[in-house]
């Protein structure tokens, strides 16, 4: 038996979050999941609600709050490029001002805190696949620059925590994540084609496709965030989690119309701005360290996405930003 820990999640009502809420529910932890529901739903963790060891904070991670845990998961930041950019300032303050607040819980409770940090600090990378040693290739000043400065920031924080004041801390590098829960209109590829497919509207692939992602399955990256908390030796990471499987938008928009039996077509529309031309992690670290490597390839990890999405209602969902 597990020793029963106070659990902080914030971002916890999110994809990502509310998987990993559930997750540590069923471990018997005493969760808290605090969202201030920017990109989100409290639907995505009404199933928790009734549960004795599960307790819901509405709470925007910018300010400070006083609560006493064991760990500290910090998701919380909008991670659509849509998301991001809709109030560019207010994601580099959730990336900073979060890092700040959870560091601070973090030293006073001594608590453990892991970073979900991102592929994106690699930026358009010239080195192919990326180890974790490759300082990137981010433009400061771009439109995705307040979701990857801001990450590149909070990864800065961490290990200033952790060699100025002992901060237990974990940093882990997530490559694109996909599965059931996405919001449909986050604006990201897998969702937007698997709506557009499910719906019959054109499937909108930005640029020629040629560009490559790597694609992971939610259950898998939840179950490596997992791990890397619990990992027994000072290891703090960073750490890159995602399939290292590679498709060109291309493909994968191919792969959602053979899935879905769709009759939609592929259109071309712009290239948003400094779109990374490839993707794909270099996951040696993680098998060594966690003993991890994912499990679920694309095309199964999308069926049971497709499945999910069939299931819900669209109109349920609120577009919330003007770019999908
Ligand atoms: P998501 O948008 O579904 O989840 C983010 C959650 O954070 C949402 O519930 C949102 O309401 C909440 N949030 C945003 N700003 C907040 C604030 N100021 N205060 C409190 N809550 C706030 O996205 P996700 O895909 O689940 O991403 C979770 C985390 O993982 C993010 O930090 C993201 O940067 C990181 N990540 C995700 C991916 C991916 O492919 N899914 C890739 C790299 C990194
Ligand atoms: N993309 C696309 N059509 C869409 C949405 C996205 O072709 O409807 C492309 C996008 O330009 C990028 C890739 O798919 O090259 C992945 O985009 P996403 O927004 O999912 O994530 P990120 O760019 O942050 O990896």
């Amino acid at each position: 038996m597990n020793q029963i820990k106070r659990i902080l999640v914030t971002g916890g009502a999110g994809f990502l979050g509310s998987h990993l809420c559930e997750r540590l529910i069923a471990q018997g932890h005493d969760v808290i999941c605090l969202d201030n529901f920017f990109t989100s739903q409290k639907s995505n963790v009404a199933q928790l609600l009734d549960c004795p060891n599960f307790e819901l904070i509405r709470h925007d991670i910018t300010m400070p709050i006083w609560l006493e845990v064991d760990e500290i998961y910090n998701l919380a930041c909008p991670a659509a490029p849509g998301h991001y950019q809709y109030n560019a300032i207010k994601t580099v303050k959730t990336s900073v001002m979060g890092a700040i607040n959870v560091l601070g819980m973090a030293k006073r409770c001594r608590a453990r805190v892991l970073q979900a940090s991102t592929s994106e600090v690699y930026g358009d990378p010239e080195v192919h696949p990326q180890p974790e040693s490759y300082r990137g290739n981010v433009n400061p000043i771009g439109p995705r620059a307040c979701y990857d400065e801001g990450k590149r920031a909070a990864e800065t924080l961490f290990m200033d925590y952790y060699r100025t004041n002992r901060v237990n801390i974990r940093i882990v590098r997530i490559f694109n994540t996909y599965g059931p829960r996405m919001h449909p209109f986050d604006g990201r590829v897998i969702s937007n084609f698997v709506r557009q497919a499910l719906q019959g509207q054109d499937i909108t692939i930005f640029g020629e496709g040629e560009q490559t992602r790597s694609f992971c399955y939610r259950d898998d990256l939840v179950e490596a965030m997992i791990r890397m908390m619990n990992v027994k030796d000072d290891f703090t990471g960073p750490v890159n989690i995602g399939n290292p499987g590679e498709f060109t938008i291309l493909e994968l928009a191919k792969l959602v119309i053979e899935l879905t039996g769709s009759k939609s077509k592929i259109i071309h529309a712009p290239l948003p701005e400094d779109d990374p031309t490839r993707r794909r992690p270099d996951i040696t670290l993680a098998r060594a360290k966690l003993g991890w490597e994912p499990t679920i390839p694309l095309r199964a990890g999308l069926e049971k996405t497709i499945e999910w999405f069939r299931s819900i209602k669209i109109e349920d969902y609120r577009p919330p930003t003007p770019r999908y």
